[in-house]
């Protein structure tokens, strides 16, 4: 599932849907730019974005396709905050982080805004969102963040709904309550993805497809990025190939691969609903995703299919497992057809905080968004090019953020997989 060099787009909804076709060539002869990025998908094009309009010259080079990674086929949730609580990172960080990390946070959501208005992406942007909870332990941990966002951040948008105030807008019994936020939102993520693309190559980035970068060597303040086929001599690189990075060799991960595991998450699509099916749903727009360790997640597409995600082992039907999930939590789908599914990696890292710095004073990297890669991806491309033109003082907040390694390679990893899905699974009954 992880290879990518020279692969094609994976057969998706999204793929099916995407409203722009940019093909771009190979690496073909040795090239020089202010700075290189690794991966097309949302952090490598953000970084990219952000250098250009700071007047880099700026080349991405992408493994396969624009898109082809989680950006291009994600559940499209841009969620503010992290995946643990901000009541979490309070405690673990003390205040004064934790509020450059929540600000930071909100302003991922805003460059998701300022983006498609300014380069006029056209992605389904809807703005809404519930984390819903199926018993009271999980809604505790709801409540616990809606007052530290409120009482410590004063963050208006959010609201605590009990199960009566949730089914006004979702239609399924199974959740005791959730908290809506009417800031975080929703997209097509392919279509955003291209979309950036085109931002970047407005922009004079160039960008090269179907281009694996297989070796990586830094000599005094340059960096030279070996293809398969050629090279390009930088002075600065940014590695953004995500869960991607364990499939890399060592001398283009050196190391931060050791921090990411790759999680398979799945996604069915089902044929189009008529509008009070979709309705009876979710009638308010909002995109929904449970707070347990292997969650569901789910929304409306732009012409109303349920796009429901599952984390999951891989398994031969898959297909049918997640239709039975999907099923769980809307039974009234049961005569409804299934028209797509797939697949991807999702970049957590052991403790689900994201993992952004630097392997050399002119080598950074942003991977491990653990689930909120949607909207931090855009944010992590514009801390990452503030430290490129000089000031890294947001950066260096990410860096405070310890992340531990999983040594053992590849079997240490699948083992871990292996023995991680069942006890959350276990986890998630009965904590
Ligand atoms: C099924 C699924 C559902 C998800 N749902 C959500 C969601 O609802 N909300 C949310 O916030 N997040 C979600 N995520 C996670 C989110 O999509 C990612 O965090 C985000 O897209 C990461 O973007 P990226 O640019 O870092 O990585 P990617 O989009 O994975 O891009 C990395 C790119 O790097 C390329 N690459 C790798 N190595 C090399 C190399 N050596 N040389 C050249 N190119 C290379 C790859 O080909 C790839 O295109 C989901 C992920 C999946 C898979």
């Amino acid at each position: 599932m992880l290879n990518f060099a020279h692969q094609e787009h994976i057969h998706s909804y999204y793929y099916a849907s995407k409203n722009l076709d940019i093909i771009r060539p190979h690496l073909d002869k040795p090239l020089s730019a202010d700075v290189c990025v690794i991966g097309a998908g949302f952090g490598g094009l953000s970084a990219a974005l952000e250098l250009a309009e700071k007047g880099k010259q700026v080349i991405v080079l992408e493994g396969a396709r624009i898109g082809f990674g989680a950006s291009g086929r994600s559940g499209g949730q841009a969620i503010n905050g992290f995946e643990d609580g901000i009541d979490q990172y309070i405690k673990r960080f003390g205040l004064d982080i934790t509020r450059q990390l929540w600000e930071m946070s909100l302003e991922a959501i805003n460059i998701i805004d300022e983006r498609i208005t300014k380069y006029d992406i056209r992605c389904d942007w809807k703005k809404g969102y519930a984390t819903v909870a199926l018993n009271s332990r999980r809604m505790d941990d709801l409540i616990a963040i809606e007052r530290a966002s409120r009482e410590t951040f004063d963050y208006p948008n959010m609201q605590l709904w009990d199960k009566n105030q949730l089914k006004r807008h979702l239609g399924s019994d199974i959740y005791v309550g959730g908290l809506y936020d009417s800031n975080s939102g929703h997209l097509h993520p392919l279509n955003y993805c291209l979309g950036l693309a085109k931002a970047c190559l407005d922009a004079g980035v160039r960008i090269f497809e179907q281009s694996p970068v297989v070796d990586i060597r830094r000599r005094g303040n340059q960096v030279t990025l070996v293809t398969d086929k050629a090279r390009v001599t930088a002075q600065n690189a940014v590695i953004a190939a995500n869960a991607y990075i364990t499939k890399t060799a060592k001398s283009v991960h050196r190391g931060t691969a050791r921090k990411i595991l790759p999680v398979e998450s799945f996604i069915i699509a089902t044929e189009p609903l008529d509008q009070a099916t979709a309705d009876s749903l979710i009638n308010n727009g909002m995109s929904v995703c449970d707070n347990n360790l292997l969650l569901d997640y789910y929304r409306l597409s732009a012409d109303n299919r349920l796009l429901f995600g599952s984390d999951s082992s891989a398994d031969k039907d898959m297909i049918r497992i997640m239709r039975k999930n999907m099923l769980n939590v809307f039974p009234q789908l049961e005569a409804t057809k299934i028209e797509y599914g797939w697949v991807g990696p999702i970049d957590m890292t052991m403790n689900a905080r994201p993992y952004f710095g630097r392997i050399a004073p002119n080598i950074f990297f942003a991977h491990g968004y653990s689930g909120h890669g949607v909207a931090l991806t855009g944010l992590a491309g514009r801390i990452i090019a503030e430290a490129i033109c000089g000031d890294d003082r947001r950066l260096r907040v990410f860096e405070t953020l310890k992340i531990p390694s999983l040594y053992g390679g590849k079997w240490v990893k699948n083992l871990a997989l292996k023995i991680g899905i069942p006890y959350y699974k276990f986890l998630d009954k009965y904590r």
